[in-house]
């Protein structure tokens, strides 16, 4: 499998650290988990064909983690001497297909039937099965709906995604013994925000979850101190390999 950060700021407007989406590559199938702003522009730097992409899994409905989801699928309906026939998979957490039909009255009928088949589906606590890879997913603590999600390879490798979250056992369960664990950071420890997650949160899941490897992601400014924050607790808590995400990171599990 391999790992594409696209964006690992949050809604805040950054040049270096975009909104949330990382891009995951199981055998010649790509996922994408959540778009936020710029995320099409993203992985055309990135040289990844938006038209090829089959899933995109939304860990919530926060715009800074979906704001390209209508603007994806305009593309894909309105490319020129593109005619899309292998069908779109949507996911979400519960509220999705309430989300995707607010869409439609805002945008117009073409965002839930465009000129390809487009299928949405709520995940709860469920895991799905596909040819090359199974799909998880765990309610975390964020907003009234939010999932993380485990992706595992018929090898057995594991990436899993947080998406936003407070501190809860689900993260933890989902992560249980990880090859990758790519986990939200929002703030300083000064910063504390509820919903949010502070480096010596982010270590004692890390450590609990006995992960091999800990990405952190979704930075709020100012990066520096939180950076800095970061470099001299986690360690001091979890003995894994430490990794601060940055825009167009590749991570090879
Ligand atoms: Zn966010
Ligand atoms: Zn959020």
């Amino acid at each position: 499998m391999e790992i594409t950060i696209l964006g690992s700021g949050c809604g805040i407007p950054s040049l270096d650290r975009r909104a949330p989406s990382i891009l995951i590559c199981v055998k010649n199938h790509q996922l994408l988990f959540d778009s936020g702003s710029g995320t099409l522009v993203r992985l055309l730097k990135a040289g990844i064909n938006y038209t090829n992409l089959e899933q995109v899994f939304y860990t919530h409905t926060h715009s800074d983690h979906c704001a390209d989801l209508v603007p994806l699928l305009q593309a894909l309906w309105t490319t020129p001497d593109f005619k899309r026939t292998a069908p779109m998979y949507l996911y979400g957490p519960l509220g999705f297909s309430d989300f995707m039909e607010k869409m439609e009255h805002a945008f117009g009928e073409w965002v839930t039937t465009p000129n390809f088949p487009l299928f949405v589906q709520e995940l709860h606590q469920t895991e799905i099965a596909f040819s090359d890879f199974s799909v998880q997913s765990l309610p975390m603590k964020h907003s009234d709906f939010s999932n993380g999600y485990r992706i595992e390879n018929k090898l057995g490798k594991s990436v899993v995604y947080s998406g936003d979250t407070d501190y809860n056992e689900n993260i933890i369960k989902l992560a249980r013994d990880a090859d990758v664990l790519v986990l939200e950071c929002s703030f300083p420890g000064e910063r504390k925000t509820a919903g949010h997650l502070v480096p010596t949160e982010a270590a004692e899941i890390a450590k609990q979850s006995n992960c091999k490897k800990l990405v952190l992601t979704h930075f709020y400014p100012p990066y520096e101190k939180l950076e800095k924050e970061i470099i001299n607790v986690i360690p001091k808590i979890y003995n894994g390999e430490l990794v601060i995400a940055y825009d167009f990171l590749k991570i090879i599990v």
